[in-house]
């Protein structure tokens, strides 16, 4: 596995959706899972969903992580898209792939939690 750092939301949905960057905030429908089931959103509301967020990742099947992280990110939530996508990169690998983001979404509460008891030690 190796980890594709891109520099800019983008090229990383780009590389996602598999089109031109010009073709990343189009109308056009993506369907993505999180914990709580599928939602559905047009690629331009998405795109606009990811600058707000300042990074976004995603794992492709037993191959790569793909990060893109603004340089103003915060750093917890850096480091919670990092876990959540490296999560998906572990065993056991669901199938449901709401369990799966389930597995994903405790490793960033897990980073989350962490990072906050880090940051009370070290104050
Ligand atoms: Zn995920």
């Amino acid at each position: 596995m190796k980890v594709v750092i891109h520099h800019s939301a983008r090229e990383i949905l780009a590389a996602f959706y598999g089109c031109l960057e010009s073709d990343v905030d189009t109308y056009d429908l993506v369907v993505l899972p999180d914990e709580d089931g599928e939602h559905c959103f047009s690629r331009n509301a998405f795109y606009k969903s990811i600058l707000r967020q300042r990074c976004w990742g995603y794992y492709e099947i037993h191959k790569d992580i793909h990060l893109w992280i603004a340089k103003n990110a915060s750093k917890v939530k850096a480091l919670m898209l990092i876990a959540h996508e490296l999560s998906h990169s572990r065993k056991p690998m669901h199938y449901n792939t709401i369990a799966e983001e389930a597995k994903a979404c405790d490793a960033e509460r897990f980073v989350e939690e962490v990072y906050s008891i880090v940051r009370k030690v070290m104050k």
